[in-house]
């Protein structure tokens, strides 16, 4: 599929694509919980002539930006915005049940790169990090209440920061004497508190800072937990589930999903276990999936990518 590129470049496109497909049907509906500059909703829509395509995203700007690239999908495309554990009610809205779900989770390039919210410790601006921002409140003012234990625990629980006690620390010392409301004011604080070996290594020293409160702010992992449940809800029979993640905390927590989701309800020394005690779900492939060598290299945002599939096999009980 040769498409324009928005300012990001859609990850693993092609393998969404046939994994979705099983589940598609005449006049089906897909939901993407995650439309961002539509290049998966785009790539869908093409492929899949007769499908109407739900998106949902959290972030209006983005969502403005899609609906503009998907104009002429005409009504094919419709968007929601709201956060995707409302993907049920999403659902709802046309009927119930849906021929699949797509989730690309985290933040676009887009709202690294374009953006002056503050979700890049590379540029200076202003320390927001909402995806939404009509709604909770910013990085700057969760610095500014936050105890020094939550912040600690903020860094070591969603950065797993090794040095979250010391950042913290830090943290709480300098707003006594100034505001801290710029993601540059963050990025030199962090790096002061990381000691020179370990800051030689990897990436940026800020990256797991930037990358905790941002989880924190925008509550990205109970939101996760609330949604994949809501999703698996909202398949029918033969259609797919398709995540990707881009961190090893919502990886886990997709796959704890799909476990759960796929693994009988019996207990294990049964010898034949009951038809209404056989789960619902089988996963499409076990374990993760990755990009290949070629896509990693030409857009590095893939490299961290963990897809997993999984598709309803029977109604059972509701
Ligand atoms: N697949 C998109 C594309 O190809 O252009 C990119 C998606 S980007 C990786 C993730 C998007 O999900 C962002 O636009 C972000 O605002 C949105 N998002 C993140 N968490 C969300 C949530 N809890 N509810 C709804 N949207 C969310």
């Amino acid at each position: 599929v040769l498409m324009k590129n928005y300012g990001h470049v859609p990850v693993m496109v092609e393998r969404c694509l046939e994994l979705l497909a099983p589940g598609v049907a005449d006049g089906s509906i897909i939901i993407d919980c995650t439309v961002g500059m539509g290049g998966h909703s785009e790539a869908i829509l093409r492929r899949f002539p007769s499908v109407h395509l739900l998106g949902i995203d959290r972030d209006s700007e983005a969502l403005e930006i899609a609906k503009e690239r998907l104009r002429p999908f005409g009504d094919r495309f419709e968007p929601f915005h709201t956060t995707y554990d409302q993907v049920g009610e999403v659902a709802d809205s046309v009927g119930g049940k849906v021929a699949g779900i797509l989730m690309d989770l985290g933040v676009s390039s887009y709202q690294l790169d374009q953006d002056e919210r503050g979700f890049a410790y590379s540029r200076d601006t202003y320390l927001d990090m909402r995806m939404d921002t009509s709604k909770g409140i910013s990085a700057a003012d969760l610095l500014r209440t936050a105890s020094q234990g939550e912040l600690a625990r903020i860094l070591h629980v969603y950065g797993e920061e090794k040095f979250a006690g010391k950042i913290a620390r830090a943290l709480v010392r300098k707003r006594e004497t100034e505001p801290l409301t710029r993601s540059g004011q963050l990025a030199q604080l962090v790096r002061e508190c990381i000691p020179a070996p370990a800051r030689r290594k990897g990436g940026n020293p800020a990256k797991r800072t930037f990358q905790a409160l941002r989880v924190a702010v925008n509550n990205e992992l109970t939101i996760l937990e609330d949604a994949l449940p809501a999703a698996l809800e909202s398949l029918r029979v033969g259609a797919r589930l398709v995540v990707e993640s881009y961190q090893s905390l919502e990886d886990r927590i997709v796959k704890q999903a799909f476990k759960d989701a796929s693994t009988s309800g019996a207990p294990p020394d049964l010898p034949v276990v009951p038809e209404e005690l056989l789960p619902n779900f089988k996963l499409v492939f076990t374990g993760a999936q990755k990009a290949d060598a070629t896509e990693q290299s030409s857009n590095p945002r893939s490299a961290p990518v963990r897809l997993r599939a999984i598709e309803r096999v029977s109604e059972g009980r509701q």
